[in-house]
């Protein structure tokens, strides 16, 4: 039934009038874009939790209805499907939000690059149609941003105030020039006294919900080394990333819409623990105990040679730093996803 609702893009209702909240005062009605990708279905969760009325909009493109099965059952959730690209549909436009969050792209790159205009069209219009709602409800705007602003960066770390290297006409640049402009748009928004905005820029999170099949490097590796199968290292495996538990993120991505204080500026969120993809492979085939062969594969075009957050703004605006060491959020992502894959094998003998 739900699914139905779905499909149609029909609000879900709410399933009774009870509720399960705690009894908050500062229930707030929010708005998340996006919210049944990785990111944004752990988001929905927390925020219902937190006794918050969450509508969830959502293409599928990416996201899964798998990942919303938790707030489903919550009366305080509502889903619609929708395209960020389209117009937002009368009935939720014309709703007020206290909150809207915006999550909806696709992030991994072999899915973003599937389709770059829309990829394009997401970061652009599709913002620009959440900016229009946020301001209409005098609604906190968040975007998520990203590290790939910085493109192949010439500073490490990266702290906010550098403008990056991104090659414009790259596989890549739909999403990291999309992500630029979008932050272009919203910081317009902000100049123009249109509404409170707010820009995090996301560095490499994993956790999971992360799709086995989104080509991400935690999820290939993960599922690989699970499976036995060989391991797919992009180059030399030198490159380097910092990996960010989901958990830490979304508790930065809240602490950054509920700052209160003047707009801070965008602001890094990411785990500033830097290591070589090799070494990511090394402490994955260790937990899981894999005897998976490593194989080398040609790099991506444009594939950033290392990748580091300078958080320093984050800790001194929002008190906020990730707590979550690597090989503990790793055991979590890889208890979830050994937990997917022996479902979906009883599914299949079933
Ligand atoms: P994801 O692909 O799991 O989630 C994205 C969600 O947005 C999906 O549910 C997808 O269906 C939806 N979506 C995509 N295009 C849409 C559209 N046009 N209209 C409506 N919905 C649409 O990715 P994620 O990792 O959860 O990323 C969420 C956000 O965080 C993205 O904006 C991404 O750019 C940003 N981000 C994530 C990371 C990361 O490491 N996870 C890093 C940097 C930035
Ligand atoms: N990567 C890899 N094997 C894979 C997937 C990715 O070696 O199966 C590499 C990829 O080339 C990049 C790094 O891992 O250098 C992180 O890739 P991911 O797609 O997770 O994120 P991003 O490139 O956006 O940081």
């Amino acid at each position: 039934l739900l699914a139905a609702h779905a499909q149609r893009g029909d609000p879900l209702p709410a399933r009774s009038t009870e509720t399960s909240m705690r009894n908050v005062t500062d229930r707030k009605s929010v708005l998340v874009a996006g919210g049944a990708g990785f990111l944004g279905s752990h988001l929905c969760d927390r925020l219902l939790a937190d006794g918050h009325h969450v509508v969830c909009l959502d293409n599928l493109q990416t996201g899964d209805l798998a990942n919303l099965e938790q707030a489903m059952k919550k009366p305080n959730f509502e889903f619609v499907r929708h395209d960020v690209v389209d117009p937002l549909p009368v009935r939720l436009a014309e709703r007020r939000f206290d909150r809207v969050y915006d999550l909806a792209c696709a992030a991994s790159p072999p899915q973003y690059q599937a389709d770059p205009e829309h990829t394009m069209l997401t970061c652009v219009v599709g913002v620009t149609h959440l900016l229009q709602l946020a301001q209409r409800s005098g609604a906190r705007f968040l975007l998520t941003s990203t590290s790939e602003i910085y493109g192949d960066p010439e500073v490490h770390p990266q702290p906010e105030t550098y403008r990056g290297n991104v090659n414009p006409i790259g596989p890549r640049a739909c999403y990291d020039e999309g992500k630029r402009a979008a932050e272009t748009l919203t910081f317009d928004y902000d100049r123009a006294g249109r509404g409170e905005v707010r820009v995090a820029r996301i560095f490499n999170t994993y956790g999971p919900r992360l799709s086995a099949a989104d080509g991400r490097v935690v999820s290939n590796v993960v599922s690989q080394a699970l499976a036995d199968q060989p391991i797919t290292v992009f180059g030399d495996g030198s490159q380097t990333r910092s990996f960010c538990y989901v958990d830490d993120m979304i508790g930065g991505l809240i602490a950054l819409m509920e700052h209160d204080g003047p707009q801070p500026g965008p602001i890094n969120l990411g785990n500033p623990v830097e290591m070589t993809v090799s070494r990511l492979v090394e402490v994955v085939l260790d937990l899981t105990g894999s005897s998976s062969e490593v194989t080398y594969q040609t790099l991506p075009i444009d594939d950033p040679r290392r990748r580091r957050p300078d958080i320093a703004r984050a800790a001194e605006v929002l008190d906020w730093r990730p707590t979550t060491p690597l090989e503990e959020g790793l055991r979590r992502t890889i208890d979830w996803f050994d937990g997917e894959r022996l479902r979906s094998e009883r599914d299949a003998a079933a």
